[in-house]
């Protein structure tokens, strides 16, 4: 008895107590802040390389707590994950993106495509198609215009109800992207089963470019790879312009990074495609 209680307090370190004490403050927090209007969308712009211009963007949500201040989306969405505000959350997110879409079209800036992250949890429990539709008819945001951004291991769960949801989404024009590949299951066959447009290497194969050649001839493959199955890449988190001319070299379609633009909030987004699509 002596041994478990000393083992308990050890458990119950002061560190980990706080670390569990601020996800149950995270997740109750959570609750409120839609309601309290606390979350908004930055943009991060990707560039097309064939062209040096911006052909679309990544809605990226940021929470501003009160008495807290910004708390990344890297913290808390896996926890809305858990506690289920992902689900509203979610829908906030899509609603606001093909809202601000909708308005830099009518503003006259030739249409961007807007890309949205999905969850695990949005595609398990509710009617993704249902949704997207209606919130493409409430902003009339064109489908086309829309891309939905996926993750390897969603696609491995209930495969079969989420291709069918994929599906009836790509036959109405919206695109769908894999992103972070490279770092979810290692069986590829999805690839060749799902309605995919896009395949976003992972930051995590682009940071040594060009210097480590393992991580340059996995990038190679994924892209030879992906041109074979008809998809476009598109890599993410470049930072140097060493990184970029090894991925024009080895045609990479799309780059998106600090390098380019950091994420934008809507009026920095929209100056900058007014004053020039081109970085
Ligand atoms: P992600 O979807 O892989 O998004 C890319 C992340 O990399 C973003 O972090 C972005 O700011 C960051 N990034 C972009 N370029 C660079 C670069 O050149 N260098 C570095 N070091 N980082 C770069 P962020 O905005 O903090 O988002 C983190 C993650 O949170 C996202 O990763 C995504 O998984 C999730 N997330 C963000 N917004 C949403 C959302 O609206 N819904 C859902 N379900 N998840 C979201
Ligand atoms: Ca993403
Ligand atoms: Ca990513
Ligand atoms: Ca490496």
């Amino acid at each position: 008895a002596k041994d478990a209680g000393r083992n308990r307090a050890q458990w119950f370190t002061p560190e980990m107590d706080s670390a569990i004490q601020r996800r149950v403050d995270l997740s109750s927090r959570l609750r409120s802040a839609l309601k309290k209007a606390e979350f908004t969308l930055h943009f991060q712009p990707r560039v097309s390389l064939g062209h040096g211009k911006v052909t679309g963007v990544e809605a990226l949500i940021r929470w501003c707590a009160q008495d807290v201040g910004q708390i990344s989306p890297a913290d808390f969405i896996p926890i809305a994950e858990r506690n289920g505000m992902i689900l509203p959350i979610g829908e906030w997110v899509l609603f606001e993106a093909c809202r601000h879409a909708r308005q830099w079209q009518d503003e006259g800036n030739v249409a961007v495509n807007v890309a949205v992250n999905l969850s695990a949890r949005q595609l398990r429990d509710t009617d993704i198609f249902k949704l997207v539709v209606r919130v493409l008819e409430e902003t009339g945001l064109p489908a086309h215009l829309l891309e939905l951004e996926l993750t390897e291991s969603m696609l491995v769960h209930d495969a079969a109800r989420v291709l069918q949801a994929l599906e009836a989404l790509k036959e109405i024009g919206v695109r769908l992207s894999i992103d972070d590949f490279g770092t979810g299951y290692s069986s590829l066959s999805y690839l060749k089963t799902f309605p995919l447009d896009y395949l976003k290497i992972d930051r995590s194969f682009v940071v040594d470019l060009p210097d480590d050649l393992n991580d340059g001839a996995i990038v190679r493959a994924i892209i030879d790879m992906a041109h074979t199955l008809g998809m476009k890449v598109i890599a993410e988190g470049v930072e140097t312009r060493a990184q970029l001319d090894f991925l024009l070299a080895h045609d990479c379609d799309e780059m998106q990074g600090y390098y380019f633009s950091k994420p934008l909030p809507q009026d920095e987004l929209k100056e900058l495609l007014r004053r020039k699509r081109k970085l």
